[in-house]
């Protein structure tokens, strides 16, 4: 018998209008991120969404954590075009305030307080249209799942127990605030169940997506500076994701640089590139290079450069770049673009065809970026749709 071919098919989940965006169903699997500034300062914080919107990111969350961080949406809202979600903790009257500048609102329900505080932001989601995210932490559950699994007080503060919460814990948060949403009436939902624990994580999100059929917002959470979320968040959404869950991801890097923003979109759309589930811009493939590799060419540097010079690239163009002859017209094939080295100089493929020979090594990175701009004027020309 065949294996069950991966990713498994994509789960269904009811699909959650966001803005102009549809979360669930078979809708792309939206990436998005989340701005580090101070919200309360508009000027700066419109450069981050806008700047994160630019690199791809397709939904902004920002922290609404002041009045004077609710004032700054009316501002902010003008000025961006991507759709916003409001990160709500504690008061849910900033939720009240920001609902008609945003398109989405987050609420951690382990701290947003009474069923009335509840009741009162379904009210004003009702009013504009805004879906919610039932976004349960791991670090912030309701004191009564803490203490029902193994949690205790200390000076009235909830410390998790030593061996850390189950994944069950997490789960009946989210569902027990479904099910609170759900009881005024209210089923535009989107649910995240966080944890900075992987496995953890990823058992959470298998059990949620087995017991409805609400779109799921993936991420690790408290993932770690760049190289730590790259990973733990690679191999958590990941492998959501190769089960056919998940609808909309988030990786977080410990980070407020803009540039170090963005770095978590470019990671976001390389796990769905990875998978085979969306392209994004442009993805290199190169040979990690042994004593094969032809005097004179240097794959890595090359490779490097042909990235960089090209991030700012949104629409799909796969390029390869191969140190030598044994594998390199195969992977070239396969890629939009490719580059091998054949000896002292280096041949050059679109599409599988062999369109450059004699290519002097030093002037691989030009002659390629020449064709790369080629590649993304025509598709721009056909009006090729920006990724889905
Ligand atoms: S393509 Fe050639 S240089 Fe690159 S790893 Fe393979 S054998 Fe080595």
């Amino acid at each position: 018998m065949n294996p069950q071919p991966l990713p498994a098919p994509r789960r269904r989940a009811r699909e959650v209008k966001l803005g102009p965006l549809i979360l669930g169903g078979d809708q792309p699997i939206r990436v998005q991120s989340m701005t580090a500034n101070d919200t309360a300062d508009p000027d700066a914080t419109v450069e981050q969404i806008n700047a994160l919107a630019e690199a791809g990111c397709e939904i902004v969350r920002l922290t609404v954590d002041t009045p004077k961080a609710a004032r700054a949406l009316p501002d902010i809202r003008r000025r961006t075009a991507v759709p916003l979600v409001a990160d709500i903790h504690y008061n849910h009257r900033l939720a009240l305030e920001a609902a008609p500048y945003v398109d989405k609102i987050r609420i951690n329900p382990g701290n947003i307080g009474a069923l009335e505080n509840v009741k009162a932001v379904v009210a004003r989601a009702n009013e504009f249209d805004l879906p919610i995210r039932i976004g349960v932490n791991q670090g912030s559950l309701e004191r009564e799942i803490g203490l029902k699994y193994g949690a205790h007080l200390l000076d009235n503060v909830l410390l998790p127990p030593e061996e850390g919460y189950p994944a069950e814990a997490l789960v009946e948060s989210a569902l027990r605030n479904v099910e609170i949403l759900e009881g005024f009436g209210f089923e535009r939902i989107i649910i995240s169940v966080k944890s900075s624990n992987v496995p953890l994580m990823v058992r959470a999100y298998r059990l949620l997506a087995e017991a409805c059929d609400y779109p799921l917002h993936l991420g690790v959470t408290e993932a770690g500076t760049k190289d730590n979320s790259n990973i733990k968040s690679s191999i958590g959404i990941g492998a959501l994701l190769l089960d056919g869950i998940g609808d909309t991801l988030r990786v977080s890097i410990a980070a407020r640089a803009t540039e170090e923003k963005i770095e978590e979109v470019r990671t976001g759309y390389k796990i769905l590139q990875a998978l085979g589930l969306r392209r994004f811009g442009v993805e290199v493939v190169s040979c990690p290079t042994c004593g094969r590799e032809d005097q004179g060419f240097d794959t890595t540097r090359i490779a490097l450069q042909l990235e960089e010079l090209n991030s700012h690239l949104t629409r799909p163009i796969k390029l390869a770049v191969m140190g030598c002859y044994v594998n390199g017209p195969g992977e070239a094939a396969d890629a939009d673009l490719g580059v091998v080295a054949s000896g002292k100089t280096a041949k050059i493929y679109r599409s599988g065809r062999l369109i450059q020979t004699q290519v002097p090594f030093e002037e691989v990175v030009d002659r390629m970026s020449e064709l790369i701009r080629q590649i993304d004027r025509e598709q721009r020309e056909e009006i090729t749709p920006v990724p889905t």
